[in-house]
Parts: C-alpha cells; structure tokens; sequence
C-alpha cells in the first residue's frame, strides 16, 4: 500500500495516478496513517504551507522514522522541496522553511523565474526509452547532490530528477500528465513487505 501525504496540494492527483496502476492508496494526515505502508508520496503545492501542517501534525518524525525503517518515499515540486537537506530561496517574510532533511540535496525554489515560471516539454530521462511530459510549475531545481544521489533528468543543466537509494525528488509533476512512468519507477523501488515501526 502507498500513502500519499494529504495536507495540502495535488493529492487526489497522485491517488489517481498510483490506483490506475491498480496500486491500493492511502490519504496521509497523522502519524497514525504510517503504519502498514511500503511507499509515500509527498505532492506539489506550497511548501512552506506544508511544510508548517507537516509539524503541526507531528509528521517530521514519523515520516523520516518510516524513511530508516525501510520505506520509500517520492516528493514532487513542493515535495522534493520538502525532502531536501537545504532549501534555498524561501521567502524570507515565511520565517525558517521546515524540511525532513531526508535526501542529500540542496533545492533551490521557484528557480526558473518568472517570465517562465510555468512550462511543459519533453523531458529526457535516465532509464526511460521516450521522453517523458514533464510539467513544471513554479518549480524548484535540484541545485546540487551529494555524492550517493544518482541524477535522472536535466532541463537544461539544471537537475530535475534524482534518486537517492529508495528516496525519489522531481521539480515536476508527473501526477498531471497521463504518462504513469515516473510513477512506475517509484513502485519498483517499494520494500518488499512494509516497513516496521515502533509504538
Ligand atoms: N513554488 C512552490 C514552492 O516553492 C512549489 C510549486 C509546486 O509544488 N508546484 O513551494
């Protein structure tokens, strides 16, 4: 079973996407919804926003205990912001941006500007025979990795898409583009059985 964090954001997105794939999802709001899961996913939307209900809820724990106990976790746009070691870019007005400090990478937010804040194109990605649609939305870029991240996609030179052991980040949106590959690749980076965890 999969969870899909469902605080804020294109969380009904993400469920369609995983239960066309015939995936059994599970909408995530407390620390109590983390048990019996092999997979989460950590949608777009803002992140400061999440980022504050995700401490609200006494997420930030859970979700990195889950992490080391086996599971896997897939962050998009606000959720790869979320996942990163650093964010930079944060409006300062928004006080000190929370993240999970789960991934070896360094995000830097809405990267792409604003003349073009919001685009889709082709995307090239590592261990995929066709380009994927990839739809970027005031996106954040992966603006460096450390040494056990794997990179799977560039727009341009920037970093789009990147793997850390069973941690999955994109700047984009898989979740609204028909194209279910993305997706595909997290489910084979799923534990076996779902992880354990105390209390
Ligand atoms: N710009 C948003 C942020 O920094 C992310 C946008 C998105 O998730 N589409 O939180």
């Amino acid at each position: 079973m999969v969870g899909v964090l469902a605080l804020q954001g294109a969380f009904r997105e993400h469920r369609r996407v995983l239960e066309s794939l015939g995936v059994t999802v599970r909408e995530v709001r407390l620390p109590a919804d983390l048990p019996g899961l092999s997979g989460l996913v950590i949608p777009g939307g803002e992140s400061t926003t999440m980022g504050k209900l995700m401490l609200d809820y006494g997420l930030r724990e859970p979700i990195r205990a889950f992490h080391a106990a086996g599971g896997a976790v897939f962050g998009t746009c606000a959720g790869a912001i979320l996942m990163s070691g650093a964010v930079r870019g944060a409006p300062p007005q928004f006080g000190t941006q929370p993240s999970l400090d789960l991934m070896d990478i360094v995000v830097q937010r809405n990267a792409f500007g604003r003349q073009v804040d919001s685009f889709q194109g082709p995307l090239v990605v590592g261990g995929l025979d066709a380009p994927f649609p990839a739809m970027f939305i005031r996106a954040p870029v992966i603006e460096s990795v450390g040494e056990g991240v794997q990179v799977l996609a560039r727009q341009g030179e920037q970093v789009v898409l990147a793997r850390e052991g069973r941690l999955l980040a994109s700047s984009f949106h898989p979740e609204l583009t028909r194209d279910a590959r993305i997706h595909q690749l997290f489910l084979t980076m799923l534990p076996v059985t779902a992880p354990t965890l105390a209390g």
